[in-house]
């Protein structure tokens, strides 16, 4: 089991491995109690296009980064600490199949498995070390979760008037309460939304008055306004992780995730 990896080499060995692929465009990750649970290749939902990304499941928290050599060089990493995630499994559609949504206070986007199995496994790992860590420290799970944004490519016109068609000058934006597309006059509100920033930021009209009503009324709006269909990355950081250099260059290659420590003795 995983406890039994904490102090083993091979698991040092392997986050040692995971800090040289990331080199310096990374963070350390090698931390007393730290175990890497397991690894693989996942699409990312992002704002333009599905991408191919690297995930790290360690025993607190989850890291990805764009591929440069697969297994050799990754960059742009993402750490997400596992105590504020929250999976949701995602229907299969037509074009979509085997994804779950990753929904932390900040940000939440959807990721998508080869297989059901592979995703039945990532979705497994991930929660049982949510589970331990929240148990470890006492802390509760984190109840309201960033929207999920609605790929840019899903609207073709405002999904709140229902009018602007968007182009180059009429351009995309996103309301950070719903995830909705909207164009820019439907979207000119600001509200603050402490969970994701300590700025105000933008939202549609729809949910700005909403917000603003609940705030009137000194309530908390926790509704849990995720859309049903495809989902975006809603990180406040829009195109953060547009890499198109690196995705031109990208083989088409699928490795089963590897997941640590069911198989193995401790060293
Ligand atoms: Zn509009
Ligand atoms: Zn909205």
């Amino acid at each position: 089991m995983v406890d039994k990896l904490v102090n083993s080499e091979a698991n040092a060995r392997r986050i040692a491995m995971v800090e040289s692929c990331f080199g310096s465009s990374g963070q350390p990750l090698g931390v007393p109690g730290r175990v890497l649970v397991g690894e693989g290749v996942l699409t990312k939902m992002c704002r333009k296009k599905p991408k191919t990304r690297q995930f790290f499941l360690f025993n607190d928290i989850l890291v990805y980064g764009n591929i440069i050599i697969n297994k050799k060089k990754y960059n742009k990493q993402h750490i997400i600490p596992l105590e504020e995630v929250k999976l949701e499994s995602l229907d299969d559609d037509n074009q979509y199949k085997n994804g779950w949504l990753i929904k932390t206070a900040s940000k939440s986007f959807a990721v998508y498995a080869a297989t059901a199995v592979e995703k039945s496994e990532w979705m497994a790992h991930i929660n049982k070390c949510i589970d331990d860590l929240l148990r470890k420290s006492g802390k509760k799970a984190v109840s309201e979760h960033a929207a999920v944004w609605v790929p840019d490519t899903e609207a073709s016109i405002c999904m709140h008037c229902k009018k602007t068609q968007f182009t180059l000058i009429n351009r995309r934006h996103h309301c950070r309460k719903c995830g909705a597309v909207v164009c820019g006059p439907c979207s000119n509100k600001r509200f603050l939304l402490p969970s994701q920033s300590s700025k105000p930021l933008r939202v549609c009209l729809h949910c700005y008055n909403a917000l603003t009503a609940a705030s009137q009324k000194n309530q908390n709006s926790s509704t849990d306004s995720t859309q049903k269909g495809i989902n975006a990355d809603s990180s406040g950081e829009e195109d953060s992780d547009d890499d198109e250099e690196a995705n031109k260059t990208q083989p088409e290659f699928h490795d089963m995730p590897k997941f640590y420590g069911d198989n193995e003795k401790a060293e």
